[in-house]
């Protein structure tokens, strides 16, 4: 019979539980951030995907009391978040920009979304994609020029697109695998820092085009309400 990796808590489960953290996924996150440097206190991040909430809850010890944190996800989150935090309980497809536009621009957008998985590997693939390019939809709507954007892909047939999308809006993209993604995983995380442009839709209090958009771009739309 083949062994479940999944049944036995292995030393990142074990490390993620002492830390206060209740999943593994934190240590991905700080990965990730030890390489490309994306948090800074007084930050506005939001985490796509956020439950049950390790990157929420690391993100906010790194931004500080100052920063902003919005979190979306339809399962409830397990942790306990402090200061100006957000949540979202919802499906992504479903929110209203008036969900983002509150806390907007942000200076980080994170997905670490991921699709039910179906075992048919092509279905999972595709699923994923979509998952990332309602990522990438988001940022490019909701994130200030010079954000970054961090997106888990399931490697496939869509990885190539997705990354030539984000190259696009970014002036710099790499592929991480993380040390704590499992072995046997197909999951990849695009890190995208130095957006091109800034937010395409207005956020409060904004009355004009923002300085950020290119020039002869008229890629700003009034909040829905
Ligand atoms: N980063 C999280 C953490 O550290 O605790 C773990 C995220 S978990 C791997 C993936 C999450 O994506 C699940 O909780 C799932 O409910 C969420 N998700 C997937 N599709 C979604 C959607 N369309 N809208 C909202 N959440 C979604």
């Amino acid at each position: 019979m083949q062994k479940n990796p999944y049944k036995k808590p292995d030393a990142f489960t074990k490390a993620a539980k002492k830390q206060g953290f209740p999943a593994r996924s934190v240590f991905k996150l700080e990965e990730i951030d030890q390489r490309c440097r994306l948090f800074q206190q007084g930050q506005r991040v939001i985490d796509l995907g956020a439950a049950p909430g390790s990157w929420s809850l690391f993100v906010q010890r790194k931004i500080g009391p100052s920063g902003r944190l919005v979190a979306v996800d339809r399962l409830p989150l397990t942790v306990t978040l402090v200061g100006h935090a957000r949540v979202h309980l919802a499906d992504l497809f479903e929110l209203s920009d008036d969900a983002f536009t509150a806390e907007a621009p942000f200076d980080v957008v994170l997905s670490d979304m991921a699709p039910n998985t179906s075992g048919m590997r092509d279905i999972d693939q595709f699923q994923s994609y979509e998952l990332v390019m309602k990522a990438l939809d988001i940022a490019n709507r909701f994130a200030r020029k010079g954000s970054s954007l961090v997106a888990k892909i399931f490697m496939g047939p869509d990885y190539e697109k997705a990354r030539a999308a984000f190259r696009k809006d970014y002036a710099m993209v790499r592929t991480l695998r993380p040390e704590p993604v499992r072995q046997n995983s197909i999951e990849l995380f695009l890190v995208a820092t130095d957006k091109r442009r800034g937010p395409a839709v207005l956020t409060p209090g904004e009355t004009a085009p923002s300085p950020d958009v290119g020039a002869g771009q008229n890629t700003h739309q009034k909040t829905k309400r």
